[in-house]
C-alpha cells in the first residue's frame, strides 16, 4: 500500500484525551478516532490489525473444532426476561423500543441468543457436543468507558459457546477452548498468563482469565514463584495462618485517639504496626449490616465477602448508617459491643491485644481479644492475598502482576440451559439439559494491549503476526533510482508474502523515520542515494534498532527471516 494513497493521519503531537499509551499512539499512528465516548471508527490500519487477531482466532477456533456462525446485534427482550437478565443486568444493558413498542436490546453477550438456537435445533444426544462461536460488535454502555479500545462501549468480541451432554463433556470443551486460547495469544505474540477467576456465585474452578502482563494492567494477578498457580487476586485463595500468636490476654484499656480515623493515624499515634490493628468495616447487604474485620495491613476481598453471605450486592455502609449502627463517626467503628453480625479473616483469629476501634468519637481499644471482648460469628478467608504469602497450592510464595484480561474461558453448567429449557433427549429417550460453556475474546482489546505491552518511546513494537504491515518501505528522496528500487522492493516483497506499507511522500527523511517508528512495521527499508551508489539498502529491525547493509535482491529473504515467516 503506499501512503500517498491510504488514510493514515499521524499526528505529531499528543493527543489530550489519551490516558494510555496504547490510546494515545492508535491515536498518533493514525489507527483510531473517537465518535462518542467509548465509540470509535477503525481507520485503514486499525483495521488490519483487528482482521490479523481476527484471523488468528478464526483459525484456532476452527481448529478446536467450533463452528463459525454469526448472531444479530440487536435482541428481543423476551430471551433476557426467560433467564431474569433483563432486570438483572443494569445499566450496561442498552435497551431500545422498536416501532411497535417493542422491548430490545444491544447484545452485551450471547448467551440467550444462542441457547434459544439450540433449543430449536437440537433434538437428540447425537447432535452433542456443539461448539458455535461469533466474532461481532457487542455494545455494553460502561459507566467509564476509558483507555481508547482498551475499555470500549462498542467494541469487537469472539465468543463461543459449547453445548455438551454431560459435565464430563463439557470438561473437554473448555480445555479444548483453554488450549486453543493459550495457541491464540501466542500466537498474537503476546506475554500472558492464564489465571484462575472468579466463578461468582456458580462456585467451583472453573473459569480462567487470560490476562496479557503489563504495568498498565487493571486487574491484579498473583503467581506462585516456584509453580504453576496464578489466580485473579478477586479469587487468590489464602492460606489459614499456620500458629496463633503466643502473647497472654492483656486487660482491655480505652485510649483516647483524637482525629484518628486511619490505619496510617492510628498506628503512628500508637506507635504501634499496622500488624496489630483490626480494621471494622461495615457493609450493607440487601437485608442488613454486616461488620467485616482484616487485620490493619490486609484488604477486604469484597468478592470472597458476598460468597460467604450468599449476597450478589454489596456496599461499604454510608456515614449515617455507620452512626446508627457504632455511635460514632466514620473511623472509629470497633467489634466490642457491636449489634450487628460480625466476621473476619482468619488471620485475625490468630492475633492477640489488638487495637480497634471503640465506637466512639475519637476513641480506639487497646489489648482487646477477640474470644473475651467480642465475638465473631464466622471466621473465613476474607482478604486479598499479597505479595509474600504461602501460594495455597504451596508451591512457593505469592507474587503480583498487573495484567489485562484479553479472554476468559467458563463453565456455565446448566444455568442458561435450565432457564430456557435447552433438552436435548438421551440414549434412553430421557430429556436432559445441555451442559453448557462460554469463551470471550476481547478482540480490539487484543490490539490495545499488544501495545501496552511492546512499545517504545517512539511508537509501536508489533509483533509481526498482528502488526498492520510487516515493512515499512522508507524511500529518502524522489530521484529517479530510488523510486526504481522502491518500486523493484515493492514488487519482489509483496511477490515473497511480505506486506509492505511504501511511504512514497515528498517529506523529509526525519518525517518519514518518526512516522515508521510510531507505526511500529517491524522492518524497515531504507533506500538512499549513497548507499545505492554502493549497491545497498538498509534492513532495520524496529524492535533492536539493528541495521543490516543489504544488496535490494537480498531484501526478501532477510527480512522473512527477521519476521520469522517460513
Ligand atoms: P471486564 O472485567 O474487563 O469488564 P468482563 O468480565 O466484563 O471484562 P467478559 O464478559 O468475560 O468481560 O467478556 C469477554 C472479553 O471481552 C473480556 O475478556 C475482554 O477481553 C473483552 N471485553 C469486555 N468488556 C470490554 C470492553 N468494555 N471493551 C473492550 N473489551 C471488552
Ligand atoms: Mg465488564
Amino acid at each position: 500500500m503506499r501512503t500517498t494513497q491510504s488514510l493514515i493521519p499521524t499526528l505529531r503531537e499528543d493527543p489530550g484525551e489519551a490516558e494510555t499509551v496504547s490510546h494515545r499512539l492508535m491515536l498518533r499512528a493514525g489507527m483510531i478516532r473517537k465518535v462518542a465516548a467509548g465509540i470509535y471508527t477503525y481507520l485503514p490500519l486499525g483495521l488490519r490489525i483487528l482482521r490479523k487477531i481476527e484471523t488468528i482466532v478464526r483459525e484456532e477456533m476452527n481448529r478446536a473444532g467450533a463452528q463459525e456462525v454469526l448472531m444479530p446485534i440487536a435482541s428481543p427482550a423476551e430471551l433476557w426476561r426467560e433467564t431474569g437478565r433483563w432486570d438483572f443486568y443494569g445499566k450496561e444493558l442498552v435497551r431500545f423500543k422498536d416501532r411497535h413498542e417493542r422491548d430490545f436490546c444491544l447484545g452485551p453477550t450471547h448467551e440467550e441468543v444462542i441457547t434459544d438456537l439450540i433449543r430449536r435445533e437440537v433434538r437428540s444426544y447425537r447432535q452433542l457436543p456443539l461448539n458455535c462461536y461469533q466474532i461481532q460488535t457487542k455494545f455494553r454502555d460502561e459507566i467509564r468507558p476509558r483507555f481508547g479500545l482498551m475499555r470500549g462501549r462498542e467494541f469487537i468480541m469472539k465468543d463461543a459457546y459449547s453445548f455438551d451432554r454431560d459435565e464430563a463433556g463439557a470438561r473437554i470443551s473448555y480445555q479444548k477452548m483453554y488450549d486453543a486460547y493459550s495457541r491464540i495469544f501466542t500466537r498474537c505474540g503476546l506475554t500472558f498468563r492464564a489465571v484462575e477467576a472468579d466463578t461468582g456465585l456458580i462456585g467451583g474452578t472453573s473459569s480462567h482469565e487470560f490476562m496479557v502482563l503489563a504495568d498498565t494492567g487493571e486487574e491484579t494477578i498473583v503467581y506462585a514463584d516456584g509453580g504453576t498457580y496464578a489466580a485473579n487476586v478477586e479469587r487468590a485463595e489464602v492460606a489459614v495462618p499456620a500458629q496463633a500468636s503466643p502473647e497472654a490476654p492483656r486487660p482491655l484499656r480505652k485510649v483516647s485517639t483524637p482525629g484518628a480515623r486511619s490505619v496510617e493515624d492510628v498506628t503512628a499515634l500508637l506507635n504501634i504496626q499496622p500488624a496489630q490493628l483490626v480494621k471494622t468495616l461495615l457493609y450493607q447487604t440487601p437485608d442488613d449490616l454486616v461488620a467485616v474485620l482484616v487485620r490493619g495491613d490486609h484488604e477486604v476481598n469484597e468478592i470472597k465477602v458476598k460468597k460467604l453471605l450468599g449476597v450478589t450486592a454489596l456496599e461499604m455502609a454510608d456515614p449515617a448508617k455507620v452512626a446508627a449502627a457504632t455511635g460514632a463517626p466514620v473511623g472509629f467503628a470497633g467489634p466490642v459491643g457491636l449489634t450487628v453480625r460480625v466476621i473476619a479473616d482468619h488471620a485475625v483469629k490468630a492475633l492477640r491485644n489488638v487495637v480497634v476501634g471503640a465506637n466512639e468519637a475519637d476513641a480506639h481499644y487497646v489489648d482487646a481479644n477477640w474470644d473475651r471482648d467480642f465475638q465473631i460469628a464466622q471466621f473465613a478467608d476474607l482478604r486479598n492475598a499479597r505479595a509474600g504469602d504461602p501460594s495455597p497450592q504451596g508451591d512457593g510464595v505469592l507474587r503480583i502482576a498487573r495484567g489485562i484480561e484479553v479472554g476468559h474461558v467458563f463453565m456455565l453448567g446448566t444455568k442458561y440451559s435450565k432457564a430456557m429449557n435447552a433438552a436435548f433427549l438421551d440414549p434412553d429417550g430421557k430429556e436432559c439439559l445441555a451442559v453448557m460453556g462460554c469463551y470471550g475474546i476481547g478482540v480490539s482489546r487484543v490490539a490495545a494491549a499488544a501495545i501496552e505491552q511492546h512499545h517504545d518511546a517512539k511508537g509501536i513494537l508489533w509483533p509481526a503476526p498482528i502488526a498492520p504491515f510487516h515493512v515499512h518501505l522508507l524511500p529518502l528522496s524522489q530521484s529517479a533510482t530510488v523510486s526504481a528500487t522502491a518500486q523493484t522492493l515493492y514488487d519482489t516483497l509483496s511477490q515473497a508474502g511480505i506486506e509492505v506499507l511504501w511511504d512514497d511522500r515528498d517529506e523529509r527523511a526525519g518525517v518519514k523515520f518518526n512516522d515508521a517508528d510510531l507505526i511500529g512495521a517491524p522492518c524497515q527499508v531504507v533506500i538512499g542515494e549513497k548507499g545505492l551508489a554502493q549497491g545497498t539498502v538498509e534492513l532495520k529491525e524496529r524492535r533492536t534498532g539493528a541495521v543490516k547493509k543489504l544488496a535490494p535482491g537480498d531484501v526478501p529473504v532477510q527480512a522473512r527471516e527477521l519476521l520469522g515467516l517460513r
